[in-house]
């Protein structure tokens, strides 16, 4: 004999009842097979709708009625389209009986738990009668039996326990006799001692299934549902989650007591003691091996076998200084809960005895803070302990395995993997047995924490990143390039998997929270919302999702104002925009500060050198205790660009116009020849340093002209050129005279910095510094004679945007 269940999604239509009929005539070729079935996905739910508003007096129960009866009529169509009144007509009646008893709670107004079972129950009678109809309509040897008629419990109405004496002799009875090859039973409905109806709470049908496999001692129950098995994590939330093979009973208890709805908690119980195992299949995919729950030793190797979290928790807290002398106390605390009938999921002691902690479900904390401050009354009046503190919105995320009170640290990596990302943790709590570990956070961060801990704990080989990227511009453009071409070599690799979750320019942004097709991503972003950089910003906010990483390709001012907040909420900030770095101190040491408070990495490697490990090497120096002496550089690209083209056969203005067209300088080029950008450059260089420093401190003496400088447009800044160009041709001649090379050098020296254009002498570093590269020389306590030198090409799209993309690995290898 067989017990299978099939749950909601399983019956939810008519070609899913198709592959159920299939997998049950197939096991009944061997043996007599019980079946177990749901109600349609979704329709107990419609008929509490359909009764609360018909409570409420509002009408409308009437369209939910309609559009339960239409979906059984539906499926019954579907599943017997040629036929035939006889069995429509049964249908009929049976939905007409449920109109009735939904007009009867809209005159009287009310619905008592007694008659919301009896409601209910119509889900589970409605679809066992299409079922059995349909194999019988088919020819099959099938009956169906009202589990009504077997399953005795008391009246606890919606959650009724089962009398398990009467209930098993009803079965064994039942089916000593029975003589079809399959009975269909509706799960989830029972009848009380009294006759009444009554159901097994939600997610019970799991649950009747259980009891029928343990009374008839069966060898196995097999339980029938959407996915297939019990996974490693929800897989509704968490993508990479996967079944998990095997599980021992108390893994598979706590799983689903701690929220894994693929199995109802109180189903484990009745075949535990018999030994008898149960598998978690899916209908859709009857071939894959699913979950078997168990006794035997197989275990994998990993102590965390899954992760599960319960929503909707309220955490009450009962301190007060006077509560380490009230004898009894938690004993009068948890009685007062257990005469409300409320169910505490989670329980806290602090050390001290000062406080106690616990969580239950979000409806009865009403109901628990008026009862327990009644208990508490005198002590409270007293001033001995404080009225209990109710907070909500809160959830409970549980690691849990047999094997992890043998591992030491397993608490330590959940938390501080938690920590890292960002998310604050109420209370945590051990069970006894510990086989689990618990902690309470707020709602809003359960996709994250279940993300990150199942990223931890079981996909340990491959971090994901989720990046924003603002600015596709030149550089940007080239950034987008790079990841989609290096992708796959990533993750291979170094087992960094990049998902570009939103993208933005000037004028629109799009968003896909599993990450952009990056294949057409320029005609995507076009026809993308519009633009606007707090949305941007709300955007990544509101998908939390964990390491985000905001790149800021732009060279914009109000971009580099928002780090602060992106930071505030872990997110990493990687940007080529110097602005920031280059601001006032205070905004640059409080972005830093932002920056290890959040566990955010702020990195901005492009801000000097463009790709070139300058910021990461000085970083490296200083970390392994090594301290900066002075800086000597050449670190601007279009400034070596310019005078290195520029001869007494050229023009001026026209080398400027070369280096812009070739993307050389910033947009502006007035930045990169008034020495500012340079300027920036060395600041940035000597803030890594530890030197509090700002722009205006550092020398500039420019080598434009008056005109040059006044210039207050792009293009009158070009005509100045042309209008001085003799100035330009005096510069280059007397460098020549002087055997000497125009370089444009930033230095930083006893704390103070300057940058201007020089000559420099044949043999020095930087007279050879070819076409746009930099040079930047480190004098050190390590390195005192001999510079640390790097250099290489300081400025271009492609080398810019390497630079990012190693910025947003470096955030990956945090
Ligand atoms: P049924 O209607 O078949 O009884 P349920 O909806 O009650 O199905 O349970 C299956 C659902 O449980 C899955 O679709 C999934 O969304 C959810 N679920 C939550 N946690 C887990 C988990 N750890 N493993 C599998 N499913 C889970
Ligand atoms: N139909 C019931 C519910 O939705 C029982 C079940 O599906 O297990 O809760
Ligand atoms: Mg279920």
């Amino acid at each position: 004999m067989n017990v299978l269940k099939f749950g909601g999604t399983s019956v939810g239509s008519a070609k899913n009842i198709n592959s159920v009929i299939s997998i049950l005539e197939n096991y009944s070729t061997k043996d007599t097979v019980i079946c177990v079935v749901s109600a349609v996905g979704g329709i107990t739910d419609k008929l509490l709708k359909a009764g609360a508003l018909a409570q409420q007096k509002d009408t409308s129960y009437q369209a939910q009625f309609n559009l339960i009866a239409d979906i059984h009529q539906r499926i019954l169509a579907d599943l017997i389209p040629s036929e035939n009144t006889s069995k429509a007509q049964h249908l009929s009646e049976k939905l007409e009986e449920l109109k009735s008893l939904l007009d009867g709670i809209f005159l009287i107004n009310e619905i008592s738990p007694k008659t919301s079972d009896k409601l209910v129950s119509f889900g589970e009678l409605l679809s066992s009668f299409i079922i059995a109809k349909t194999m019988q309509h088919r020819g099959l040897d099938c009956q169906r039996k009202n589990s009504q008629d077997l399953i005795v419990t008391n009246s606890n109405f919606t959650k009724a326990e089962v009398i398990f004496e009467q209930t098993n002799k009803n079965i064994q009875h039942y089916f000593s006799e029975a003589k079809q090859r399959i009975t269909i039973l509706p799960g989830f409905i029972a009848k009380s001692d009294h006759g009444d109806i009554t159901t097994l709470g939600r997610g019970g049908s799991d649950f009747t299934a259980a009891i029928v496999a343990a009374a008839l001692k069966v060898k196995t129950l097999e339980i029938w549902t959407d996915v297939s098995g019990m996974y490693t994590t929800n897989p509704k939330m968490v993508k990479q989650a996967f079944p998990i093979k095997h599980l021992s009973y108390q893994e598979a208890m706590e799983l689903s007591h701690f929220g894994a709805k693929v199995l109802y908690p109180p189903t484990v119980q009745p075949v535990l003691n018999l030994n008898i195992p149960i598998f978690i299949k899916n209908t859709l995919d009857p071939d894959a091996f699913g979950t078997k729950i168990s006794n035997d030793a197989h275990q994998n190797g990993n102590a965390v076998k899954g992760i599960s979290n319960i929503n909707n928790i309220s955490l009450l807290t009962l301190q007060g200084n006077g509560m380490v002398g009230i004898p009894g106390f938690s004993k009068r605390l948890f009685e007062t809960l257990a005469q409300e009938k409320i169910n505490v999921i989670f329980i806290t002691q602090a050390s001290s005895e000062h406080s106690i902690c616990f969580g239950i479900d979000i409806n009865d904390a009403d109901q628990a803070k008026q009862a327990i401050d009644l208990t508490f009354e005198n002590e409270i009046t007293l001033k001995k302990i404080d009225p209990i503190i109710v907070e909500t919105n809160l959830s409970i995320v549980a690691l849990i395995g047999d094997k992890m009170k043998s591992h030491q640290g397993i608490s330590g990596k959940m938390f501080s993997t938690l920590g890292k990302n960002n998310i604050n943790i109420r209370a945590i709590a051990q069970g006894a047995s510990e086989k689990n570990i618990s902690a309470v956070i707020a709602e809003k961060d359960v996709k994250k924490a279940l993300n990150t801990l199942h990223e931890r704990f079981f996909e340990v080989k491959t971090k994901q990143l989720n990046i924003y990227i603002t600015g596709v511009g030149n550089v940007g453009e080239r950034l987008v390039e790079q990841i989609k071409q290096q992708r796959k070599y990533l993750k291979e690799q170094l087992k960094i998997s990049i998902k570009v979750v939103g993208l933005s320019n000037s004028r629109t942004m799009v968003f896909n929270e599993s990450g952009l097709s990056l294949k057409d991503w320029k005609s995507h972003l076009a026809t993308g919302e519009k633009a606007t950089l707090q949305g941007f910003l709300e955007r990544a906010q509101s998908y939390n999702l964990r390491n985000s990483i905001f790149v800021d390709v732009t060279a914009n001012e109000a971009v580099s104002k928002l780090y602060a907040a992106y930071l505030k909420h872990s997110i990493a900030v990687v940007a080529c925009n110097k602005i920031a770095c280059s601001s006032d101190f205070k905004n640059y040491n409080e972005l830093k500060q932002l920056s290890r408070q959040y566990n955010a990495p702020f990195l901005f490697e492009t801000n000097v050198g463009a790709g070139l490990p300058v910021i990461d090497t000085l970083n490296n120096l200083i970390a392994s205790g090594d301290k900066v002496v002075s800086i000597q550089a050449v670190l601007s690209g279009s400034l070596n660009f310019v005078f290195n083209n520029f001869n007494e056969s050229t023009k001026f203005h026209d080398v400027v116009k070369q280096a812009q067209k070739e993307g050389y300088t910033e947009p502006d080029p007035r930045i990169d020849l008034s020495g500012i950008d340079v300027a920036r450059k060395i600041l940035i260089l000597a803030r890594e340093s530890g030197t509090e420093m700002n722009l205006s401190d550092i020398e500039n003496v420019s080598f434009l002209t008056k005109a040059n400088l006044n210039s207050d447009q792009v293009d009158d800044f070009y005509q100045t050129l042309i209008d001085d160009e003799a100035h330009f041709q005096n510069l280059y001649a007397s460098a020549t005279s002087n055997n000497c090379q125009l370089k444009y050098v930033a230095s930083f020296n006893e704390g103070k910095a300057k940058v201007g254009l020089q000559e420099i002498p044949e043999g020095h570093p930087f007279y050879n510094l070819e076409g746009k590269d930099n040079i930047v020389m480190f004098y050190t306590k390590r390195y005192p004679e001999q510079p640390m030198i790097i250099k290489g090409a300081g400025a271009g799209a492609d080398v810019t945007a390497s630079g990012l993309f190693a910025d947003i690995i470096r955030v990956g290898n945090k």
